[in-house]
């Protein structure tokens, strides 16, 4: 949470920053303008000028090292709010009269005290990286690491001249002035709408070409599916508590890749037409009725037609892709469209009737050669595994396993008890490797449970299959068993009540077995 608070503040900086620095050309060519004879004004000037460029220096200081989670963003930070207060102080005691003065001031006074609060707290931010790698690019997801963090600067400069070129415009209209701070307040159901539309381009986008929607955040409103339900979650830490965010799943296995191209566009386009709506309104606003809210139709018009532009940009914020980043990613094909297709048909598995069975095999080999990290070494192992496993083709399922363990032994740190109950399973029912299995078992028991209740009896009925506990093993089938009936009908869930009937076959086999007085065969003699 107060890290979120800190980026948000680093944003706010940002615009704070750029702000003098859009003055400073008009500041120097007037101070140039001066006779030197004038000493006073001439002075005068150059105070202004000087104070100008220290107060944008300090915010950008501010902003550059919070953004990127710099060793002195505490004491930027500290400043930068301290500053803010300071700047707000006289235009809260004199700025009575003209109203935009006065909501600035509030603005600023709450941004500075905020600030001064959320800086002073001490935390792990300020002196690890982390921060800075959410704006970090990979090689060829077609984002630049300078750009992703000049955007804001970007943003504030279209928004700026945006409002500059209103103000002129509305003057020359004679249309009724509308800086007062009641109008600034606007800006924020113009934000929400904003994002509404954009999500909801994706979503009729997505409808158009039978893909399935499995989730929507709108700031800190989120809803998802969760095994097989719509859940309605309120939190400040989904992946955009100040943005939107829609999840897309793919319901065919062999969906042409134009379909996600076409929903990604969708998005943009969405705020391109109301952009364009509300700046036709605004531009007819003098002989009509609606007269009096101009302004909110130019700020519509200013932030639809500016979220187009900056999200078209392949860009890399806070660790999520704008859209024109995944376009660029589709599009150019190679490594960033075999991922997106790969990651999409596993969280397919979830959502639809696809399987491991439907994976993309060819874009998994493909990916593996340029893996970026041991970690997705394994995944893609795992997947190649289940995929086999799922067509019935036990020689190649075997050999991927043994794949995925080699795999395993490089990213231990990085190891989750799904997937050790993954090998518990497989080692235990499909290669029949008992002490293999325990193995993975004992890691399994080191970690946090964070693990579905079904697919960890489904591992701990198998281990004690192979190790001949028939008892044990048929009450944990009965546990995992019950639990996974109840799951939703979607691939995955399919995929692991197929495991749970066929481990009671075995279960069965064995208790036949060792009733004519034979050990189960495959319990191994310890
Ligand atoms: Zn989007």
């Amino acid at each position: 949470m107060t890290n979120r608070l800190r980026k948000l503040l680093g944003g706010i900086f940002a615009f704070e920053a750029v702000c003098p620095i859009l003055v400073l050309p008009a500041m120097l060519v007037s101070l140039w303008k001066t006779p030197a004879t004038d000493g006073s004004s001439f002075s005068g000037g150059l105070f202004m000028l000087v104070f100008f460029a220290s107060v944008a220096g300090i915010f950008g200081a501010a902003s550059w090292t919070v953004s990127t989670g710099k060793r002195w963003a505490r004491g930027w930070g500290i400043a930068a709010s301290v500053l803010n207060v300071l700047v707000a102080l006289p235009s809260l005691y004199f700025g009575r009269a003209p109203g935009s003065l006065l909501a600035v001031g509030i603005g600023m006074g709450a941004v500075g005290i905020t600030g001064i609060v959320v800086f002073s707290i001490p935390s792990k931010f300020t002196t690890s990286t982390a921060g800075g790698a959410a704006y970090q690019s990979a090689p060829g997801d077609g984002t630049n690491a300078v750009l992703n963090r000049l955007v804001w600067l970007l943003g504030a400069i279209l928004g700026v001249a945006g409002m500059r070129w209103w103000a002129h415009w509305s003057q020359v209209q004679m249309l009724p002035d509308q800086s007062g701070w009641i109008q600034t307040l606007w800006v924020v159901p113009v934000l929400a709408v904003t994002i509404v539309v954009h999500e909801l381009g994706h979503a009729i986008a997505a409808r158009t070409v039978d893909m399935k929607i499995s989730s929507f955040v709108l700031g800190p409103l989120a809803w998802r599916i969760t095994d097989g339900r719509w859940k309605f979650k309120f939190s400040m830490s989904g992946p955009a508590s100040v943005g939107g965010a829609i999840g897309v799943v793919s319901t065919r296995a062999d969906e042409p890749r134009w379909y996600r191209v076409w929903i990604l566009m969708a998005g943009p386009i969405a705020n391109l037409i109301l952009g364009l709506i509300a700046f036709s309104l605004a531009m007819t606003a003098k002989d009509s009725y609606y007269k009096g809210f101009w302004g909110v139709l130019a700020d519509l018009a200013t932030i639809n037609l500016g979220v187009f532009v900056v999200n078209l940009i392949p860009l890399r914020v806070g660790g999520f892709y704008s859209d024109g980043a995944n376009i660029y990613q589709m599009l150019s094909g190679g490594y960033w469209a075999d991922h997106h297709r790969v990651h999409a048909l596993t969280v397919s598995t979830r959502f639809t009737g696809l399987r491991p069975r439907d994976y993309d095999l060819a874009a998994v080999d493909r990916l593996l050669p340029n893996a970026p990290s041991p970690f997705y070494v394994l995944f893609c192992r795992l997947y190649t595994y289940e995929c086999h496993l799922d067509r019935g083709e036990m020689a190649r399922a075997l050999e991927a396993l043994e794949k995925a363990e080699i795999a395993s032994r490089e990213s231990e740190e990085n190891l989750t008890i799904e997937i050790c109950a993954e090998f518990v399973f497989s080692l235990a029912y499909v290669k029949r490797d008992a002490i293999a299995a325990r193995n993975w078992w004992r890691r399994l028991e080191t970690m946090p449970p964070t693990i579905s209740p079904s697919d960890y009896w489904l591992a701990h009925c198998a281990l004690n299959w192979i190790e001949g506990d028939l008892e044990t093993a048929n009450q944990s089938w009965q546990k995992g068993n019950a639990l996974a009936q109840l799951l939703p009908n979607a691939g995955t869930y399919d995929y692991d009540r197929q495991w749970f009937s066929f481990l009671r076959e075995a279960i069965d086999q064995a208790t036949v077995s060792s009733f004519v007085s034979v050990a189960p065969a495959l319990s191994p003699s310890m």
